[in-house]
């Protein structure tokens, strides 16, 4: 049986960690020891053994997670046979530039993506000169349509509220032959959503669940209004989920330069960790087959 891996290459907000022109004590701390900058989020699911990986979201911080997963995983000069795109902001798909005539050059590596993302890609610059030079192929795929990207892995895009400007937005289920990983980097609030979370969750083994905002807090120290950016906060996600972490493991992904939960004091990290939920940290792997 071949073995089928997610591989964690990032875990923060769209623009990482530090966060541009900011000097609040989680940006400083990063701006001074590259150890604890973060990059933006993402995931590779790798087949070691067929050599060849699957990227979940372009971000701006490509060009170093792809020297990281190819190092990792001993896939030098191995592009990615698809990208999985989840939406049209910052932190998701500008890495797909990279593919571009000024960069790599690549040919028709497949992009999935939702229908607006699609037409958006293919219709407006400079995204569309990807596919004018075949460096990308794009697909459409649709809430609730399986992919099978190897006999021992499918994907499954399931559309959530989000606040769609240029795209839909997608999470992911991915389901190997030992586990299934449910993957929601961006939410608006669950009770937006026409599922159930709670139920979700029960059926994931592994959940990577949007940990942008720890508490209305973080973002009031930040200056930024918590109706203008809406995420489910930790603190409220934890309450709805709590019954679930004997069964299930939920991590938190997606986090933001102010969250609380990355400080270096580690006192709100050792608080949810008590709770029985989990960060995820660049690097991580998760054996799905
Ligand atoms: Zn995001
Ligand atoms: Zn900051
Ligand atoms: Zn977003």
């Amino acid at each position: 049986m071949s073995e089928v891996i997610l591989h964690v290459l990032g875990t923060a907000q769209d623009a990482g960690l530090p966060h541009p022109n900011c000097y609040c004590k989680n940006c400083t701390e990063a701006i001074s020891n590259p150890q604890i900058r973060r990059f933006a989020a993402s995931l590779a699911i790798v087949l070691p053994e067929e050599k060849v990986w699957h990227l979940i979201d372009a971000t701006p911080d490509l060009k170093v997670q792809m020297i990281n997963v190819q190092m990792k995983f001993n896939l030098k000069g191995q592009l990615m046979e698809s990208i999985f795109l989840t939406h049209a902001h910052l932190g998701h798909y500008p890495g797909l530039l990279f593919l571009g005539r000024e960069a790599i050059g690549s040919s028709s590596v497949p992009v999935m993506a939702g229908t607006k993302m699609k037409r958006m890609l293919e219709e407006q610059a400079p995204w569309s000169q990807l596919t004018k030079l075949n460096n990308i192929e794009i697909r459409e795929i649709n809430d609730g349509q399986a992919i099978t990207v190897s006999p021992h892995v499918t994907i499954i895009p399931v559309d959530v509220p989000h606040r769609n400007e240029f795209s839909e937005t997608f999470a992911y289920w991915i389901e190997g032959s030992k586990k299934k990983v449910l993957y929601i980097p961006d939410i608006d609030r669950w009770e937006q959503w026409d599922q159930d979370i709670y139920k979700a969750c029960e059926e994931a083994d592994i959940c990577l669940l949007d940990g942008t905002f720890y508490s209305a807090e973080d973002l009031e120290k930040i200056g930024r209004d918590y109706r203008e950016i809406p995420h489910p906060l930790m603190t409220e996600t934890m309450d709805r989920l709590q019954d679930l972490v004997e069964q299930t493991e939920i991590y938190f992904i997606h986090l933001n330069h102010s969250n609380p939960a990355i400080d270096s004091d580690k006192g709100i990290r050792s608080l949810i960790e008590t709770k029985g939920f989990h960060i995820v940290e660049e690097g991580m792997n998760f054996l799905l087959s």
